[in-house]
């Protein structure tokens, strides 16, 4: 029998295993994937951006869900407290543009292994490829585990504490299956609906197939729901065949998401050229045109102004031939191209599926969980970190953050 049984080796599971340890009890941390973090290892495209330095109230406006709720664990173990853990744990750390912190060797493997070293440092013994199956309680608390062991038998542990620490149900080639909410639910908990966040969002433009591939960087994009405005963000944009991404389009993905969901229009507007109004960017495209010869084309003006893959398409909307001559460009048309370069209008369908999200938003309702020590309050014994839990935030560092915080507070197994 151990003290405290972990369920979960990812970025919280393996936080509350090690700090669970640490007061001297015995600790059962149990992966059903063969290596722990196989979710940290791809982070920030391989790199882990693990927090962000921002101070606290700015760190905790960035959380979209239960921020309330998240920072009394973010107050036990903030990111200051992740650096510290992390340069202890002897890597090396670097802030980058936007406050975001990650290794220096740039590698997300280099934290993956911090924390499993951590664990085994303070003596938890892990578990892989073992998959529990339920939670166990008897009299409103919590008795242990069933789990298939890497042999596929099903078994049982016992423990007096259980702490869930599952991730919620994006890319779930990293093991990240959903199985917490079950668990949650089969022992009285509410489940806030799941679904997508941080995740590309699908465009019915007619010309999206040109755009494929195609990065815009320092744009301006701004969220219309019901044509109101919602959002606005700057940064950088993508295409690929499962939506518009980028840091900016995933921002506002977190409303965008819900408002497809409830059936509104939405729409996204991104402007090509933020640094110049209409005016200025009209006398731009003036002076480049007096500058060519009148039997250039038009799209050789779009080249001037835009980059290559985009000329295609805003010839199509500016409604006026590539291969015409500039020459023949009217002030009407020149004013079009300037509304939609300060404009271009991409309607939103849909959004990619849990597969390429980021995170999830939803999961474990907040308010039948005790913010002060992470214990359910329908379930003695049994406790709740990280992506499990209905706490979502945008890119940056602040959802590994949250499993971090998470993960420390529910591993001090307090009462
Ligand atoms: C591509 C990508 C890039 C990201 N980049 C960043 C970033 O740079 N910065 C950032 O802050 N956030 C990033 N995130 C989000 C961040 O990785 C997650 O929010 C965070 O890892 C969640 O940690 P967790 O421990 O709660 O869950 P997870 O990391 O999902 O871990 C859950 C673990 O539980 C195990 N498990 C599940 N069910 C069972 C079961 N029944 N039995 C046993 N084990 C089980 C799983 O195998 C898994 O190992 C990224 C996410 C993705 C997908």
């Amino acid at each position: 029998m151990y003290d405290v049984i972990v369920i979960g080796a990812g970025a919280a599971g393996l936080m509350a295993a090690g700090t669970a340890a640490m007061s001297g009890r015995s600790v059962l941390l149990v992966e059903k994937m063969e290596k722990a973090g196989r979710k940290i290892r791809i982070t920030g495209k391989g790199r882990c951006n693990l927090t962000n330095a921002r101070p606290a109230e700015e760190f905790l406006e960035k959380v979209r869900t239960n921020g309330d709720f998240f920072s009394v664990a973010f107050a036990e173990f903030n990111n200051r407290a992740t650096i510290k853990f992390f340069e202890r744990q002897g890597v090396k750390l670097d802030i980058e543009r936007g406050e975001r912190v990650f290794p220096k060797s740039g590698k997300a493997w280099d934290i993956a292994n911090a924390l499993v070293e951590f664990c085994e440092d303070k003596g938890v013994k892990i578990s892989y490829k073992t998959r529990v199956t339920e939670i166990l309680t008897i009299d409103g608390k919590v008795s242990g585990i069933k789990y298939i062991n890497a042999r596929g038998f099903e078994r049982r542990e016992e423990a007096e504490h259980v702490i869930v620490a599952t991730g919620g149900v994006s890319y779930p080639s990293t093991g990240s299956t959903g199985d917490g909410y079950d668990f949650a639910a089969s022992v009285g908990h509410s489940i806030e609906p799941v679904r997508p966040s941080l995740t590309p969002l699908v465009t019915s433009h007619p010309q999206k197939e040109y755009l494929n591939g195609l990065l815009l960087k320092n744009v301006g994009v701004k969220l219309f729901i019901d044509g109101e405005l919602r959002q606005e963000e700057f940064g950088e944009m993508g295409f690929s065949e499962r939506g518009i991404e980028g840091a900016v389009a995933l921002r506002i993905s977190r409303d965008a998401v819900d408002a497809i969901i409830d059936e509104r229009k939405v729409k996204i507007v991104v402007d090509l050229k933020p640094a110049l109004d209409e005016e200025t960017l009209l006398n731009r495209i003036e002076r480049e045109i007096s500058e060519m010869q009148p039997s250039e084309f038009f799209s050789e003006l779009l080249r001037k102004l835009v980059p290559k893959q985009l000329v295609v398409p805003l010839a199509k909307e500016v409604d006026f031939h590539s291969k015409t001559y500039v020459s023949k460009l009217s002030e009407a048309e020149k004013l079009r191209l300037v509304k939609i370069l300060k404009g271009m209008v991409f309607p939103i369908v849909d959004y990619a599926p849990f597969q390429f999200a980021v995170v999830t938003a939803g999961g474990v309702a907040c308010d039948e969980i005790n913010k002060y020590t992470l214990e359910s309050l329908k379930v003695k014994g049994l406790y709740f970190a990280g992506e499990v839990l209905d706490i979502d935030a945008n890119t940056g560092g602040y959802n590994l953050q949250i499993a971090f915080s998470t993960g420390r507070l529910a591993g001090q197994l307090k009462k």
